[in-house]
């Protein structure tokens, strides 16, 4: 199988790139998306071909920008499970409620998604050393593929990210560095860095290929519903490059006819939490671009992003779809945490609870209504985040009594 890849895109100025080089940004500071010959891909792939092939992203091979087989590196990521949630559903005033699960990826997030794709493709160009400044969970997933692939990597993060995620990136052999700050901070240093070591500078979206990785989101969640989209889908967003790749994986499979022309398409919705919400406040305020959010604080460290450089594309993806952007506070999010446990049996982290706490006031609000079919990204596991969860459990003396909770009540020290 072969990719139609045909070369890079600023979808600012318009201005394109050779994809056979290593590139980051466009001259005039926009990321750069990768485009296909998606004529070809109409004529020769079609849905019905997708039937039997590998149940990880790489089904979607030819709309992948690896040209060569043997520059795949593959855990096994992608094809997530698409899992009815009615009790969950029942609960936020949307029966039709879905939650495609991320967390059963490589790594345990959906980070290994763009990690696959990036490596595998920075392996094709020949790099062989590659820096990126991230929140934890890209940075854990990046180490990953890169030590599968004997990539060098090196990695710099918040002295206050997930523990889990910088034991991750020091297990698989990756140059770990804390930094007192911000991932923003993270992103200078390794800008930097990469200048005067000549490693490659991967940073979210300064690196074309990942976009690619993440957009096989939506083309799952397109074949998972035989091709009939859901009414809307709720994305946590930091940097944004998944609700990006969704868009994008919409504008590719209706150019290729594998959805029709004309079909609605869901509204995109973008999640943030209060405490760094700088895309839900652009969208509120009528602009195009983000400010920087200052003082940026949530527990949803994969959120914590003040200022993402695809903002433009993230609001319209939003606006385009019908979509909008909202945020909702940590109280909410570890509530909302907790409900999936209980109704679901899905231990979720805090990025993907802070869409499921967005459902309530979205139906409050009309922007959701009870018979759309509704489908909320949980982003990764919530086993990455061991100390979330507030535990203080009664330890048993050898002749104490267990006290047997009655039939529907629950014990649990979390609340
Ligand atoms: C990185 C991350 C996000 C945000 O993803 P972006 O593509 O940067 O918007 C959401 N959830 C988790 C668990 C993450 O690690
Ligand atoms: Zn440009």
């Amino acid at each position: 199988m072969m990719s139609y890849l045909s070369h890079l895109e600023c979808p600012k100025c318009g201005k394109t790139y050779d994809a056979g080089k290593a590139q980051t940004v466009c001259e005039c500071g926009s990321p750069l998306l990768a485009r296909y010959d998606l004529e070809v891909v109409a004529k020769k792939v079609k849905r019905d071909d997708l039937k039997g092939r590998v149940s990880s992203l790489w089904r979607y091979r030819e709309l992948l920008p690896v040209n060569d087989d043997r520059n795949v590196i593959s855990l096994g990521e992608g094809m997530t499970p698409m899992l009815a949630s009615p009790k969950l559903g029942q609960a936020v005033g949307l029966p039709k409620l879905y939650i495609k699960d991320e967390g059963l990826n490589p790594t345990g997030t959906f980070k290994a998604r763009g990690a696959a794709v990036g490596v595998s493709k920075a392996r094709e160009l020949g790099i062989h050393a590659v820096a990126m400044p991230t929140a934890g969970n890209a940075g854990g997933a990046w180490s990953a593929y890169a030590a599968k692939a004997g990539l060098a990597m090196y990695v710099v993060m918040p002295v206050d990210a997930p523990d889990l995620a910088k034991k991750e990136c020091v297990a698989a052999g990756a140059g770990t560095y804390l930094v007192k700050g911000l991932i923003s901070d993270a992103g200078k240093i390794v800008g930097q860095a990469a200048k005067t070591q000549g490693w490659f500078d991967a940073s979210t979206l300064k690196e074309p290929y990942r976009i690619e990785g993440k957009k096989t989101m939506g083309l799952e969640i397109a074949e998972q519903f035989e091709w009939e989209l859901p009414d809307a889908i709720l994305y946590p967003t930091g940097g944004g490059v998944g609700i990006i790749g969704i868009y994008k994986a919409l504008q590719e499979m209706e150019a290729i006819g594998w959805i029709k022309k004309g079909a609605k398409w869901p509204k995109l919705i973008s999640v943030q939490a209060d405490g760094c919400s700088p895309i839900v406040r652009a969208y509120r305020e009528g602009k195009n671009v983000s400010e920087f959010h200052t003082g940026a604080q949530t527990l949803a460290a994969g959120i914590r992003v003040p200022k993402a450089l695809g903002d433009f594309l993230v609001l319209e993806a939003v606006r385009e779809t019908g979509g909008v952007a909202i945020s909702v506070n940590d109280d909410e999010i570890m509530k909302a945490l907790l409900l999936v446990a209980r109704t679901e049996g899905m231990l979720i982290c805090p990025e993907g609870a802070a869409a499921v706490a967005a459902l309530p006031h979205l139906v409050k609000q009309g922007v959701l209504n009870a018979g759309e079919r509704v489908v909320v990204l949980n982003t990764g596991s919530g086993l990455k985040y061991p100390d979330l969860i507030a535990i203080d459990l009664p330890v048993l003396e050898k002749e104490a009594q267990l006290q047997v909770a009655t039939a529907g009540e629950r014990t649990g020290g979390a609340e």
